[in-house]
């Protein structure tokens, strides 16, 4: 845990505060509309989402499950769409993939990045356009580059010299050239509401501007006959509030750009800036909404463009969690609630539900903050801090640290956590066994059932010996 978050905590009078952010409310039955999906509202304590019931819907499906409220996300795919006109805009497959979702991707008129075979699979299985596929990670095989190129993706992101050497081979072998990006590390680290700009960044992605391996790598590329060099890339970080970090990055980056176009004597058509865009978990959160970052992240290339005179490349983004994070829900079944007396006299209300960290490892790996809501039923009992945890052997194992719900929160009750979209579904696991809750889709009062629920023989599926 972070020393900025225990901080804030304090016991009073018996009654634990939780952090500073987080104010007690008079009344915790009434949702805080910017954390859940735009369709979201409560009818009699409820949860109504895509004008379908949760209890309605839990009675169908069980619990967990993830909600996903495809207006929304296509509203969220589309606003980026608009707002950033004459870029290209890629959804970040990492966030969440599958079939469905990449054909909506495409109906919305975005591309699309994938960093896996898998992630690449499900993309092509869901008819989406090879040309319009990006291909990320840091050690991509022999094996994915040779499917990437034989496909046609229209973009492969490379990230290491062996990977330019590797790309060679598969082109020559192939016969087929490859549309390269050299992603480079501008130096930029960006978390939530700051960023650390140093020369150096110590970690595994990307050349270095200032050792001088992202020239390196530009003139290796050039030099390689089936490559041909689209441009450079840059990711600065995740759950980014504002666009300073984008600024210092984006200044790094260009100065490269001019420079290749000068030393190397390529002027390459195009640039990313990646992604990275916040979102709303918490009241602690404050996103900028996509026209407002377009409008300040063309404003920084067009400044710094000018100042390097040079022309603008095609620019393109890369958001995940901003298009899919705040469209879904998950819903948990409570099963019991314990009240865990602390020192100084205080109590904690634990309150477990039916999936946790394997379904939403993001508050155990990230330390990240999330907020929930009681989805079945309306209370008057007083608003009591509670912690939410899950069902698996970790004590480490929590949805949700710090949130007022009702005093009288029992087994039975549905909770549903908003803002589960992204890195919740698509880093799930099978710790002790669990199941892989459905991605269930919700619009104008209808429930499709997108990714069924694991099942004991999908388990078991793997498990040879269960087959002797
Ligand atoms: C993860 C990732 C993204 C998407 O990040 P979000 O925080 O989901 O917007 C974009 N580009 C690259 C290269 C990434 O690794």
């Amino acid at each position: 845990m972070s020393p900025t978050h225990e901080a804030g905590w304090a016991h009073v009078e018996g009654a634990l505060r939780g952090p500073g952010w987080l104010r007690p409310p008079a009344d915790a039955n009434p949702l805080v509309a910017s954390l859940w999906s735009s369709t979201t509202h409560k009818v009699d304590g409820n949860l109504v989402v895509g004008g379908v019931s949760l209890p309605d819907l839990v009675a169908n499906v069980n619990t967990p499950a993830y909600v996903l409220d495809e207006a929304d996300l296509r509203a969220r795919a589309r606003a980026f769409r608009d707002a950033f006109a004459g870029y290209d805009v890629y959804y970040a497959g990492k966030a969440f993939l599958c079939t469905t979702v990449a054909r909506w991707i495409a109906e919305e008129g975005l591309s699309l990045d994938v960093c896996s075979d898998g992630e690449l699979t499900v993309a092509l299985r869901a008819g989406f356009d090879p040309a319009r596929i990006g291909y990320h990670g840091n050690t991509k095989t022999e094996v994915e580059l040779m499917r990437a190129v034989a496909e046609g993706v229209g973009r492969i992101v490379v990230d290491s010299f062996d990977e330019i050497a590797r790309l060679e081979r598969v082109t020559a072998s192939l016969g087929r050239p490859a549309r390269v990006m050299v992603r480079v590390t501008a130096g930029v680290e960006a978390h939530t509401h700051e960023y650390i700009a140093t020369a150096h960044e110590d970690q595994k992605f990307g050349f270095s501007i200032t050792a001088g391996d992202a020239l390196e790598a530009v003139r290796r590329v050039v030099a390689v006959p089936g490559l041909e060099l689209l441009g450079l890339h840059s990711h600065i970080g995740s759950q980014i509030f504002d666009t300073s970090g984008f600024e210092v990055a984006a200044r790094r980056v260009l100065a490269l750009h001019a420079q290749v176009g000068e030393e190397v004597g390529v002027t390459m058509p195009e640039l990313d800036l990646g992604g990275g865009f916040g979102i709303a978990y918490t009241t602690q959160d404050d996103p900028s909404d996509p026209a407002q970052l377009a409008i300040e992240i063309t404003k920084i290339v067009e400044h710094e463009c000018r100042a390097l005179g040079i022309g603008q490349p095609r620019l393109s983004i890369e958001p995940g969690r901003a298009i899919v994070g705040p469209a879904m829900c998950t819903v948990y079944t409570v099963g019991t609630v314990k009240r865990v007396e602390l020192d100084g006299g205080a109590a904690r209300t634990y309150v477990s539900v039916d999936g946790g960290m394997s379904d939403n490892i993001r508050t155990a790996l990230y330390d990240a903050d999330y907020s929930c809501t009681i989805a079945s039923r309306n209370s008057e009992a007083p608003p009591t801090l509670a912690r939410v945890v899950g069902k698996h052997c970790e004590a480490g194992d929590i949805v949700v640290k710090d949130e007022f719900l009702p005093g009288d929160v029992r087994p039975g009750d549905l909770l549903a956590v908003p803002a589960t979209g992204a890195y919740c579904r698509s880093m799930a696991s099978n710790y002790n066994h669990a199941l892989r809750p459905p991605v269930v889709a919700v619009r104008d009062g209808v429930a499709t059932t997108l990714i069924r629920r694991e099942t004991v023989d999908d388990l078991l599926a793997t498990d040879l010996g269960a087959h002797e």
